[in-house]
């Protein structure tokens, strides 16, 4: 639609009609004509870098590649940026919590993540859900219990950098431990999910009928009056003893499950580790209990990149933890969107569009790729480009075979 501050289609004729006037006034008035501009793009950088309007300039500064795209943007992707920090916080004495759902990020339809706080002693109750739950520490320390089907038990300690597992329908909790609590993230592989819709032990005594709960606890209607009334959910607790009395208390060795519900992610040597930065890969062939869940945890130094790169069969759902980022995600259509992510941001990629992730910051960047799979799989546009015959790229690329022979040959994942 056109409009007062548009910039007029060809400049030259602007120009040429200025000069054709026959006083000096008319010349110098030319003095302070715009410089011609070259090309549609840039005359679409120019007209919508001002703003007439009041701005939000802490918002416009988070996110400059969104207000000031770069011109290679083009088109519609769909939303690729949601922050935590934008959400409701439900509060509870002891902790706190929100989420980034299919509700706040429409296109995430396989994942859905919850940022979670809790204070030392605090609990996330006794609980369980329809979703499997892949969870990365973020800070502090966490003791976790989950329950299988054949009644054993993993109780753990869990510090920053681990991971868990708990599948759909196990029973499990979380409490903050000495001295600060923790703080993580938990991801499910449904992206409706809500955290306000889990199965609780206080939903289920506070919606049973007493005498029902008599008969299969065996217990006095005096107990059954204690029980809660409703949900729990989070609340605060004195701290555990320890975890080796823990552990005795409920059978020892003889009780604990066959089976890692936990990932020491921090110990593990890095998949692949280079000078600008370090990728964990976290799936099913190294953390065997993650059938449904699988996550890359990378770590980039300032100016460092994740090469652009797809994957194939899944969308990827990021969280970032530290530093600041920008990706472009590039879609089918010849559409692009950049945008910049911050810690507490979630970046969005669909299922095999291309992308790449840069440091813009002086620190570190961390931050996690995870998709539901049980591994993690993806092409690297540099291997591909050099495991075709040369003559096929130079034909589409219009590249001379020095310049082919200088993309790398294998994927680097990171430079
Ligand atoms: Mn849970
Ligand atoms: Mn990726």
């Amino acid at each position: 639609m056109p409009n007062d501050h548009d910039v007029p289609a060809n400049p030259d004729s602007l120009s040429r009609r200025s000069f054709m006037g026959t006083g000096s006034a008319a010349i110098a008035a030319a003095a302070f004509l715009p410089p011609p501009l070259t090309s549609q793009s840039s005359a679409q950088q120019q007209s919508s870098v001002g703003n007439a309007a009041t701005e939000n300039l802490p918002l416009l500064r988070q996110n400059a590649s969104s207000n000031t795209p770069p011109p290679t943007d083009h088109g519609d992707v769909g939303p690729t940026w949601y922050s935590f920090d934008l959400t409701h916080k439900r509060v509870e004495k002891g902790g706190w919590s929100h989420q980034v759902t299919q509700r706040e990020l429409p296109s995430s339809r396989e994942l859905a993540g919850v940022n979670m706080r809790l204070d030392a002693g605090s609990f996330r109750e006794l609980h369980w859900h329809t979703a499997n739950e892949w969870a990365y520490m973020i800070a502090g320390s966490a003791r976790v219990t989950v329950l299988t089907p054949d009644g054993r038990i993993q109780i753990e300690d869990v510090v920053k950098g681990d991971l868990w597992f708990f599948p759909a329908g196990f029973p499990h909790s979380i409490q903050g431990l000495a001295s600060d609590g923790c703080e993580f993230l938990l991801i499910f592989d449904e992206g409706q999910f809500s955290e306000e819709n889990t199965f609780s032990v206080s939903d289920w005594v506070a919606h049973t009928p007493p005498e029902v709960l008599e008969k299969n606890l065996r217990l006095t209607p005096e107990d059954v009056a204690k029980l809660p009334k409703h949900e729990l959910f989070i609340f605060p607790a004195p701290l555990p003893q320890s975890l080796a009395q823990d552990r005795l208390s409920v059978g020892g060795p003889a009780a604990r499950t066959p089976i890692d519900y936990i990932f020491r992610a921090s110990a593990m040597t890095p998949t692949r580790s280079s000078s600008v930065g370090e990728i964990r890969v976290v799936d099913s062939l190294n953390f065997p209990a993650a059938k449904t869940v699988a996550a890359g945890i990378i770590t980039l130094k300032p100016g460092g990149m994740r090469e652009l790169h797809w994957h194939p069969t899944a969308s990827e759902w990021q969280f970032y933890v530290s530093g600041s980022a920008r990706m472009t995600v590039i879609a089918p259509g010849g559409r692009a969107r950049t945008m910049d992510f911050h810690a507490k941001d979630v970046g969005f990629v669909p299922t095999a569009a291309g992308h790449y992730i840069q440091n813009t910051g002086t620190s570190d960047l961390v931050f996690l790729e995870v998709f539901k799979l049980d591994r993690v799989l993806e092409f690297s546009l540099n291997e591909w480009l050099r495991r075709l015959p040369p003559e096929m790229v130079a034909a589409h690329l219009n590249l001379d075979p020095a310049a082919i022979s200088r993309i790398p040959s294998q994927k680097l994942e990171i430079l």
